[in-house]
């Protein structure tokens, strides 16, 4: 049983924890501490959290357990805000898309105390935002990845993990530069290329029309698009390295189909189309490893 778990960032995600620990009536208390305080004003009156904390350090005074649900960009500013405030049994735990960046934020901003913190990512979401979004069921049958440190002792590596499972999650591990390449491929490049079609096509004088006629092929490719842009920019420059090589390779591909079409070139695109239709009808999304944000 957790006693007292802060959270810090009470939108979809961390929402979610709250509201799964509680269904499990596995949390005493849950101290929530955000940007907006209109947003924790409604966690607060939706039952999600119990008390709204008006600093970082008051939110992990005395907690157990601490989640950091921020964006990936904000994670620095508030590992460093919590360290000097933290419980001596304290085990913490992230949401963070991206791995690399968020351990190093940790390691410079909790010095010593980084065997406490235990990264995880929940590959479970959707396109929308704030604590109003939060769900008890979100991580039912989902996959968390925990990218342990040489730090942690795997006691406390377990705990993590059983907060999770206790959320209704199965834990996998990796380490933290293979899962920031994997999900640089199957999440981060898929969101640029929604939000950068959507954007091109909503830029034009005649967007309008365009959207009027849309169907349900652009109905799916775009979804993600409607995902919030902080949180996707601070993902986006945060796994800036693997994903640029994503974009290349994929800037590649989309360059080949053009010079097929220039060419006339039925075969090229033939064989391509095939083997990319046979790959998807290959794949469940039941065996998805693959982030829903
Ligand atoms: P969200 O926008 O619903 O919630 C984020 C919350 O953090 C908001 O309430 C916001 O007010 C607060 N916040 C923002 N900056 C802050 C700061 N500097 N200090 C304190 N609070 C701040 O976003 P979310 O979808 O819950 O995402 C949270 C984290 O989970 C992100 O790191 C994201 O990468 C990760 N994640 C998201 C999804 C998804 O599909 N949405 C999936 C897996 C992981």
């Amino acid at each position: 049983m957790i006693e007292r778990l802060a959270i810090l960032g009470v939108g979809l995600i961390g929402g979610s924890v709250a509201l799964a620990l509680k269904r499990a009536g596995q949390v005493r208390h849950v101290v929530g501490y955000g940007r907006s305080r209109a947003n924790l004003d409604e966690a607060l009156a939706l039952g999600v959290i119990d008390e709204i904390a008006d600093r970082p350090e008051s939110a992990v005074d005395g907690a157990d357990r601490v989640l950091l649900a921020v964006p990936v960009g904000a994670m620095a500013a508030t590992f460093a805000g919590i360290a000097d405030h933290l419980a001596a049994d304290v085990l913490i735990t992230d949401a963070g898309s991206t791995k690399q960046n968020v351990i190093a934020a940790a390691r410079a901003g909790l010095g010593a105390r980084i065997a406490r913190f235990v990264p995880a990512h929940p590959i479970a979401g959707a396109e929308r935002s704030g604590a109003s979004a939060a769900r008890a069921d979100l991580y039912d049958g989902r996959n968390v990845i925990l990218t342990p440190l040489p730090e942690n002792a795997l006691d406390d590596t377990a705990a993590i993990a059983g907060l999770w499972q206790v959320c209704g999650a199965q834990v996998a591990e990796m380490a933290a530069a293979e899962h920031d390449s994997i999900f640089a491929a199957v999440s981060h490049l898929p969101h640029l290329a929604a939000f950068a079609l959507v954007d091109e096509l909503a830029s034009r004088p005649q967007a309008g029309l365009f959207f009027r006629h849309a169907g349900s092929g652009f109905r799916d490719f775009t979804r993600i698009a409607g995902s919030s842009p902080e949180m996707w920019r601070d993902i986006a420059l945060a796994n800036r390295p693997a994903l640029t090589a994503e974009l290349d390779a994929y800037i590649a591909r989309l360059s080949a189909y053009r010079d097929a079409l220039a060419a006339g070139d039925a075969g090229t695109l033939m064989q391509s189309f095939t083997r990319a239709s046979l790959a998807r009808s290959r794949w469940q999304p039941g065996d998805t490893l693959e982030e829903d944000e």
